[in-house]
């Protein structure tokens, strides 16, 4: 079996909280354990919302929790070499790829045009791409020209449905009708995450991804890419729950009192934030401090489950010691 390699991609729009820690945590210690190298790819194509700042902060907060990894930025590889935006150029070759394939399609329809359409479905994510745009320009310049809008591109996604077993979540089945044809390239001519990760993981020859359960349905849409791009997919998923705040919600940014740099300034010790997040995901037997090095030997996917938890003031209290 070839070499094992996970990665860690932070999308640095804002401070790293519990949630975002504990699935890099998983990450790391799944690879780790299968004595894999480490990966770190920063997700900043969005430089609107991505900020140096915040950048230096999750990598410094990482290592501060006694993360460490391989490849990427303070490892010894060339600066901008993995981060996103540095790569549109490699992104473009492969859209172009696609669109010489037929597989992608230049779409002037904006957010109301698709909410709009009357007999288009609605999924998880919102309305369904109904496709209004396959087979309606010959191709971006005339779209552009006789629209008065900037295209997207989007993929035409016309598989048979994807299956893929998830290491934590079972044997998943989608149906790309339930998805629609995504977006490859943005109307504001910005790369899609989908295209982008998928890309990546295939040129840092990544074999394993853990990730947040509300990808799961992107991990269709990359092996769809994979297979149309004849590139070569991870190996193995898996899609962890999510840590829930006080009010149920899933942990986001306007938790801040749960920002690991909050936690950090205020003194609290990363044994203990480490040792909360391995005992919530089912890895220790009890609530204790614990260094990364203690977790990796007994790491086991199985004992993770598929229930989100919910954080409490007492956790919190037993994070401040
Ligand atoms: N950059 C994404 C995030 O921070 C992760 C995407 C992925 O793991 O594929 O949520
Ligand atoms: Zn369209």
């Amino acid at each position: 079996m070839s070499h094992v390699v996970g990665r860690l991609a932070p999308t640095p729009s804002g401070y790293l909280h519990l949630g975002n820690a504990r699935s890099f945590l998983l990450a790391w210690l799944w690879a780790r354990h299968e004595q894999g190298r480490v990966v770190m790819r920063i997700e900043d194509i969005d430089q609107a919302r991505c900020k140096p700042e915040l950048r230096e902060a999750s990598l410094s907060e990482l290592a501060w929790l006694g993360l460490d990894w391989d490849a990427g930025p303070h490892a010894g590889d060339p600066p901008g070499e993995y981060d996103q935006h540095t790569r549109f150029e490699f992104y473009r070759t492969h859209l172009t790829r696609l669109a010489e394939a037929g597989l992608a399609y230049p779409c002037t329809c904006t957010r109301k045009d698709i909410e709009e359409a009357s007999s288009a479905p609605h999924g998880d994510e919102g309305a369904i791409y109904p496709g209004t745009c396959r087979g309606r320009w010959r191709g971006f310049e005339q779209a552009r020209l006789e629209s008065g809008i900037t295209p997207a591109w989007r993929f035409l996604w016309d598989s048979e449905p994807v299956e893929f077993h998830d290491e934590v979540q079972g044997d998943i089945t989608i149906d790309p009708s339930t998805l629609g044809d995504f977006v490859l390239w943005r109307r504001d001519n910005l790369p899609s995450y989908q295209l982008a990760v998928t890309v990546d993981d295939a040129d840092q020859a990544v074999t394993q991804v853990l990730r947040g359960r509300d990808l799961i349905s992107s991990t269709a849409r990359q092996l769809a890419l994979y297979e149309a791009l004849e590139l070569t997919p991870p190996r193995q998923w898996a899609h962890v729950p999510f840590i829930q705040d006080a009010a149920g919600r899933r942990m986001a940014k306007r938790d801040g009192d749960l920002a690991l740099a909050h936690l950090r300034e205020s003194g609290v010790d990363p044994a203990r934030v480490l040792g909360l997040l391995a005992w919530s995901a089912g890895l220790l037997t009890e609530l204790r401090p614990a260094q990364p090095a203690d977790l990796v030997g007994e790491f086991d996917l199985k004992r993770i489950g598929r229930d989100d938890f919910a954080i409490t003031a007492e956790h919190l209290a037993w994070l401040r010691g």
